[in-house]
């Protein structure tokens, strides 16, 4: 399958604030792209298993030279295109994150995996892996039938969102054991996956290492909405790290224990969801696999966002233009189109509060790869951090047409009288009491059962209170008020960079034709490890000046480049610079001694032009912003055929 998808294709991409370029991407012939792919990056160190002279440790990589220029340039783009386009308010939180905060947001008790034991060795395994891989294997069996091939792929489908009792029942179901040693497995138990730790000598303030950036974000709303002039719609970034206690790391890349994340919050007035610039993106086409379609056709569906957020598919235009949003940042980076989609979540994958999920997913070796979700999680996370903290976590915004006349209750309390009665816990009643206020429709219900029965039980966290008509007068009236106070709702993309990086290796890789050594990544030059490598045709010293010439003045411009005057062939030295993904060669040669020109080569169609140096900066700038394309370049500079 993998080999049909990286047939030859003409991709166009689009870029929204620049000019459409084109990119061609070869044949490939290499049977085993994730091998090929993973040598690669192993042999030109884009990435190495952490503390490997420790012998490493499982879902941690060190980033190397070109993936951690791989890296930066998709962290500035990403600015570029989210923070710095959309005027978003980016903030750097700690990843160190004391317990009650992610106690209050639920990951404390919910942001686990279920884990089953080897009963004798004690190995621990995902319960939903060691399920599919076993029930995989009895579908490859030879006399399954029709029946059973049906209940197998619905188990497949189940796993991954299966709860505890029913993962049980299917582990027992199918007798699954542990996949090294044959042994009898554990009942599977939920795993929390955060890092915990104590925060300072005494250990009496627990912490964890942050999940994901979010939190950071919810914690400094009221900052942030203050920076922003208490106005909404706003939306706040972060980029950083993130830390996941994965019981079973693998696929490289894709499932690590530390990984690079870079989320968005868009805060919104929970009935205004339009987007300004929705139809900046409206005709814009995707590729949707519904929530419907999961659970009968399969099929992806091809249609433009105006029409998903018109025919109700995606919820609201809000989350529909960030997900176009993404769509072109991940083109733009080199995701290949054909090979993404947006799976909506069922909704037994959902979390209650979410109104609607789309998960960007890639295609790669490994299948379909989550790599962006977008989440509209109603007003869920600001809410419990409101509630938590006591501190409103609210916008206030003035009535357009002036102050109002509204119904409302008046509560007095005889504070003395509850004092006595309740004691410790008179706080709790009294609270309840003051929310009324501020609910006409629950102060006046509460008012009518006083009235009737003289008393009315309440019950406040886990105490219960009987207040009586002595305690509490509430009287109906009417106030004036200048605006309303809400909670808004929060649109979440969050991007894991590392499965886009390892994606986006994979769709630009390819081994040129009739030489099965020689691979190249066809990385967007904005993506490109090093925009540019300046080769010495041989180690003359006359040619020398002109390396250190050209060197400086990209260098002065900002281009990244790398000097090859090793002295190997012209062909084999173009090869290194084509597999790491470099995309412009410069060549001096003994031409250049007579008329200040150089060559300028494409890595892709390897075709060149014959350029004066005073050119090539302003040419290699253009490129590297996607300014300009290489049929710009040949169109003005003339061919160079080397003999
Ligand atoms: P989540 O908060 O689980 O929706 O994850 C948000 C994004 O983080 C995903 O779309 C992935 O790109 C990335 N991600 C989550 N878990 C991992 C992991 N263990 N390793 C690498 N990336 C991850």
């Amino acid at each position: 399958m993998i080999d049909n998808l990286i047939a030859s294709v003409t991709v166009i991409i689009f870029n929204s604030n620049r000019k459409m370029s084109i990119s061609t991407t070869p044949t490939t012939k290499e049977p085993n792209v994730r091998a090929g792919v993973e040598d690669l990056m192993k042999r030109r160190f884009f990435i190495t298993p952490a503390f490997q002279i420790y012998g490493g440790v499982a879902g941690l990589y060190d980033y190397g030279p070109p993936g951690c220029a791989i890296k930066a340039n998709l962290i500035n783009f990403w600015r570029q295109h989210f923070a710095l386009n959309e005027d978003m308010l980016e903030v750097d939180c700690t990843a160190l994150t004391p317990e009650i905060v992610l106690k209050t947001s639920g990951h404390v008790a919910k942001f686990a995996d279920f884990m089953v034991k080897d009963e004798v060795t004690g190995m621990c395994y995902r319960a939903d892996h060691i399920l599919e891989a076993h029930v995989e294997k009895l579908l490859e069996g030879k006399d399954v039938n029709e029946e059973k091939k049906a209940e197998y792929k619905h188990v497949l489908a189940r796993a991954g969102d299966a709860g505890q009792e029913e993962l049980h029942q299917m582990l027992v179901k199918y007798g699954v054991k542990s996949p090294d040693t044959g042994n009898a497995i554990s009942a599977p138990y939920p795993f929390n996956l955060m890092f915990q730790t104590q925060i300072g000598p005494s250990g009496q303030l627990l912490g964890y290492l942050r999940p994901e950036t979010a939190q950071g974000i919810f914690v400094n709303f009221r900052r942030l909405l203050d920076f922003n002039g208490s106005r909404l719609p706003f939306a706040a970034a972060q980029i950083g790290n993130s830390f996941r206690n994965e019981i079973a790391p693998r696929s490289g890349l894709l499932r690590v224990r530390e990984f690079t994340m870079a989320e968005i919050e868009h805060f919104v007035h929970p009935d205004r969801k339009a987007h300004p610039k929705f139809c900046d993106v409206a005709t814009l086409k995707t590729n949707l696999l519904t929530a419907e379609a999961q659970g009968t056709t399969k099929m992806v569906v091809e249609m433009n966002f105006g029409e998903a957020v018109a025919k109700g598919i995606i919820n609201n235009e809000t989350l529909a233009y960030f997900m176009a949003r993404t769509q072109l940042f991940l083109h733009t980076v080199g995701i290949k189109p054909e090979r993404m989609r947006f799976r909506q979540h069922q909704s037994n994958e959902m979390a209650h509060y979410a109104a609607d999920c789309w998960d960007a997913e890639i295609h790669t070796s490994y299948g379909w790869v989550e790599c962006v979700g977008h989440a509209d999680r109603s007003c869920y996370d600001l809410k419990v951090h409101s509630e938590k903290s006591q501190v409103p976590l609210v916008v206030f915004e003035e009535f357009k047409d002036g102050p109002k006349m509204v119904d409302t209750i008046d509560v007095k309390m005889n504070k003395g009288l509850m004092g006595k009665t309740f004691k410790a816990t008179a706080k709790e009643p009294m609270d309840f009491l003051d929310s009324l206020s501020n609910d006409f429709e629950a102060g006046l219900t509460f008012k009518e059962r006083l009235d009737t029965d003289g008393q009315a039980v309440i019950n406040v966290n886990t105490n219960q209170y009987t207040i009586t008509k002595e305690m509490v007068t509430l009287t109906k009236t009417q106030k004036k008020i200048s605006g309303e106070s809400y909670q808004p709702h929060v649109i979440e993309p969050s991007f894991g960079l590392g499965r886009i990086i390892y994606s986006l290796i994979e769709h630009a890789y390819w081994v040129r034709e009739g030489d099965e050594q020689r691979c190249v990544l066809s990385l967007p030059a904005i993506i490109a490890p090093v925009k540019a490598s300046i080769l010495p045709l041989i180690g003359n010293a006359e040619l020398a000046p002109f390396v250190h010439r050209i060197n400086r003045l990209l260098k002065e411009a900002g281009i990244s480049c790398k000097v090859d005057d090793s002295g190997s062939a012209i062909g084999r030295r173009y090869a290194r610079t084509d597999e790491i993904g470099i995309p412009f060669g410069i060549t001096i040669d003994f031409d250049t001694l007579k008329d200040d020109t150089v060559t300028l080569r494409e890595r892709d169609t390897t075709k060149q032009v014959r350029i004066p140096i005073s050119d090539v900066t302003q040419t290699l700038k253009q490129l590297c912003e996607n300014n300009s394309t290489w049929q710009d370049v040949v169109t003005k500079f003339p061919a160079f055929e080397s003999n």
